[in-house]
């Protein structure tokens, strides 16, 4: 059986087979993943999500060179929102029906896990009806040092006081060559898994990603794809749930040290990826194109290029555009409901575990 036929079918494929696919044509690639996403996810519609981005502080002590948005402590653009300040945002989300905020922040030096338990559950005593889905393993790997108490102890804690979920950002490429030449303090490759399967293991919603543009190539994004694959088939059988989903973008460096140090990923090769993905990742049904950063016609392209979700409104959000992301931080719901459309499918709004909520009724002709 041809390797792409293998892939249309559901099979599993090996390391080698995934890496073999970036040297399809794209045209036979993007082919194949469509019919792959039509078969295993609903075909006629594309949903969304209404929520908003929330950056608690901008400090961080890991200092990423591709990162723009990270500041130390003393700079004179530092800040860490008040709770106060933060439950303004939420507010403002609610206003336009979002029901989901995305909290995430720096690994702060200083600030005590108790700070974090009496803001969640700030934020939960003045806005039940809204999920947070906050940190990621990096953020919780500081608390881990700040407080000599392990993932799990501290992620239980969090749940207690209002956690719902920690998405899995800053996963980018989970091989260490890759990550440390780019970002020598970064999470490492067992570390973000370690905490990652800690949420899981304590039913947190998490989600898996992948960010390309650091150099890597082939090989390390079928590594990466892989080890996501079989994190997913660790967390089924053992805890029932798994990701909620696959995210992938590129690198954004402008405003960074990291400018020109990395040969940035191109549209064909977000596109390549993303189709790539779809087929290597044949337990995880859920696939997101990323407007933020390539743009709302890139975008659209890929939802013929194995992506079935649109992602969401992110009201606000400072890391992608701090680093020159494409000139948008925001989308309306109308904006989104309009793209998918043009795009040939029914736009429908879902929860995050892509329960869809409402399909939307079409437009009068
Ligand atoms: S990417 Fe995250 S961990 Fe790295 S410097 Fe930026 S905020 Fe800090």
């Amino acid at each position: 059986m041809d390797l792409l036929e293998k892939a249309v079918a559901g099979e599993r494929l090996s390391q080698e087979e995934i890496e073999a696919l970036f040297a399809y044509p794209l045209p036979e690639l993007a082919a194949a993943a469509h019919e792959r996403r039509l078969a295993v996810t609903d075909p006629e519609i594309v949903t969304y999500l209404i929520d908003r981005n929330i950056n608690y502080t901008n400090v961080c002590t890991v200092g990423c060179p591709y990162c723009a948005f990270w500041r130390s402590k003393n700079h004179p653009e530092a800040y860490v929102q008040s709770f106060e300040e933060i439950s303004q945002r939420v507010a403002e989300l609610e206003a336009v029906g979002g029901k989901r905020i995305l909290l995430q922040g720096g690994v702060h030096p200083e600030l005590p896990l108790s700070w974090y338990e009496e803001m969640l559950r700030y934020l939960k005593r003045h806005h039940p009806e809204v999920r947070i889905d906050a940190f990621s393993p990096e953020e919780i790997l500081g608390l881990e040092r700040l407080t000599g108490l392990d993932a799990r102890e501290i992620l239980a804690r969090l749940k207690d006081a209002g956690l719902d979920g920690m998405p899995g950002a800053g996963a980018e490429i989970l091989v260490d060559e890759i990550r440390h030449k780019a970002a020598r303090r970064r999470i490492s490759t067992a570390d973000w898994f370690r905490i990652v399967d800690a949420a899981q293991e304590l039913g947190l919603y998490t989600l898996a990603s992948m960010v390309i543009g650091f150099g890597e190539g082939p090989k390390e994004r079928a590594l990466h794809l892989v080890r996501i694959r079989d994190q997913e088939d660790r967390a089924r059988e053992r805890y029932g749930r798994g990701f909620a989903a696959f995210a992938m973008w590129t690198l954004q460096t402008k405003n960074t040290a990291y400018a020109g140090k990395a040969p940035e990923a191109s549209a064909h090769e977000y596109l390549k990826t993303l189709a790539v993905s779809r087929l290597a990742l044949d337990n995880i049904p859920n696939h997101q194109a990323s407007w933020p950063t390539m743009g709302f016609r890139v975008a659209q392209t890929a939802l013929f290029y194995g992506a079935n979700d649109f992602g969401s409104t992110m009201l606000e959000e400072n890391v992608v555009s701090a680093a020159g992301g494409y000139d948008r931080t925001h989308a309306t719901v109308a904006q989104i409901q309009r793209l998918i459309r043009a795009a040939g499918f029914t736009p429908a709004e879902r929860d995050v575990f892509y329960n869809v909520l409402k399909v939307d009724v079409p437009e009068p002709v």
